[in-house]
């Protein structure tokens, strides 16, 4: 127990003064690097945890003799759980996390042809600042699905010899109107098109007339687009209308500073959390408590549609896992006796934006993951708030095992706000609390996060399973 008179937030590097220690964070971060350059939508992210739940002997089908399982729906979310030697009555130690991130989505028909270019329309996904995703390579990810129900797998833009894709931004000889804009009026989501091609299609080209051209060459560029296309995925312009193409940040992410201290990347809300709570999964002792993962998608447009945490498929997982592993057991004890952690990440103090933050009450990088009791805006409103015994017994662990943590809340108050999955856990009545490192840069193509915070938060996700 800690018995200082003050309170004083404790730097996450006091704990790794040793080489040592220091060498096992910039091990564990390099891997974690890795996965980040290579899961940079949801379905990626969820296949590469099945391929880890796999390689660790978990299964897929429910069963009362495995005592790992899983279960995913359709590539988008996913459940896990490890069994541990009390009755299932007392619930689970739950993680959740999500695994989409914001990003530009191809829109249902997004091919089109303007001056010099054919270009993808987009809709965007979730909080973005428009102006930082123009005038910077793209990769494309996704899938395009036949109406045979062939599915084709779309990566384009990671690999150093593949070409990557752009939106233009305007020059600034020529911006002086947008200029005297304000931000949300001078970027429009109607501008977000991202440039395909260039090069017309020509008779000369395949010795036949292109029957999509007219004689004066109208759509040319997006006729040699459709040739290439065909060609390289076996697809037409109608099956992009069921495809999910999405366009983020082009290239891996990467160590940021002369001490290569902080880690640099796209999409690391939410999956910092992915990682170090699949992380804890698989490396945690195993005990009493049963250690579950929920990984959802959809968090960042409100938790809606099949796959977001509003949707059933955790209830049912757990249902089903009460049928198999405790046939007495209402699922409704287990989930209200269940006690989690909402893993997202947190805002960072911004050196260059104090006035948006309350310097006592802000997240700083470099102080182990941060636990916001309470989320919402205007007066706590949407918030789902944990109860002070639960961040008690919580930091307690922490203490004990000399895992460093600090407190927040994002942002001065009225200043804005934001919500996480935490409030469809609380709605079963569980225990649950927000708690995940701080990154600078949140929802940009290139976020910072903390070395030490990633250890740290590892270190915490394990110790709140095996506690
Ligand atoms: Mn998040
Ligand atoms: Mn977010």
């Amino acid at each position: 127990m800690n018995q200082q008179p003050n309170y004083t937030p404790r730097s996450a590097w006091e704990s790794c003064a040793e080489p040592a220690q220091y060498e096992a964070v910039e091990t564990f971060a390099k891997r974690y690097l890795d996965f980040i350059s290579q899961c940079k939508t949801e379905r990626e992210t969820i296949a590469y945890v099945r391929e880890r739940l796999l390689q660790a002997g978990y299964v897929e089908k429910f069963s009362p003799d495995a005592p790992c399982l899983f279960r995913q729906l359709r590539g988008k979310a996913l459940f896990a759980v490890r069994r541990g030697s009390a009755p299932l009555e007392r619930g689970l130690s739950l993680i959740a996390a999500h695994a989409d991130t914001p990003r530009l989505d191809f829109k249902q028909r997004p091919l089109i042809e303007q001056p010099g270019v054919a270009q993808a329309k987009t809709h965007y996904y979730g909080g973005i600042r428009k102006y930082q995703w123009l005038a910077r390579p793209l990769a494309l990810h996704g899938v395009v699905v036949r109406d045979n129900g062939e599915c084709v797998q779309v990566t384009v833009g990671e690999k150093p010899d593949e070409p990557v894709f752009c939106i233009a931004d305007l020059l600034p000889h020529l911006a002086q109107k947008q200029a005297q804009q304000t931000v949300s009026d001078a970027f429009e989501g109607e501008k977000l098109n991202i440039i395909l091609a260039h090069r017309p299609k020509t008779d000369r080209q395949d010795g036949e007339t292109a029957d999509t051209s007219d004689s004066t060459g109208k759509d040319a560029i997006k006729a040699s687009l459709l040739d290439c296309l065909h060609k390289k995925y076996g697809i037409v312009e109608e099956d992009l209308i069921s495809a999910e193409l999405q366009a983020v940040p082009a290239g891996p992410a990467r160590f940021v500073g002369f001490d290569k201290a902080l880690l640099g990347g796209y999409g690391q809300d939410d999956r910092i959390c992915v990682f170090t709570a699949l992380e804890a999964l698989l490396t945690a002792t195993p005990g009493e408590g049963h250690m579950a993962l929920m990984l959802w998608d959809k968090e960042e447009i409100g938790s809606d549609g099949a796959s977001g945490a509003s949707s059933r498929f955790f209830q049912y997982c757990v249902e089903d896992l009460a049928r198999v592993w405790a046939a007495d057991t209402p699922a409704s004890h287990i989930l209200q006796n269940s006690r989690a952690i909402s893993a997202d990440v947190h805002a960072a103090f911004d050196p260059d934006f104090p006035e948006v933050h309350e310097k006592q009450n802000a997240a700083q990088l470099g102080f182990g993951p941060c636990f916001a009791k309470y989320g919402g805006s205007r007066g706590k409103y949407s918030a789902s708030e944990a109860d002070a015994e639960y961040l008690a017994w919580l930091r307690g662990i922490f203490n004990t095992r000399g895992i460093p943590w600090q407190a927040a809340e994002l942002g001065k108050v009225d200043q804005g706000g934001g919500g996480t999955v935490a409030l469809f856990l609380a709605a079963y009545g569980m225990q649950v609390i927000d708690l995940g490192p701080a990154l600078l840069s949140m929802h940009s193509p290139f976020e910072l996060a903390s070395s030490v915070d990633l250890y740290a938060t590892w270190q915490a996700y394990t110790a709140f399973l095996e506690a």
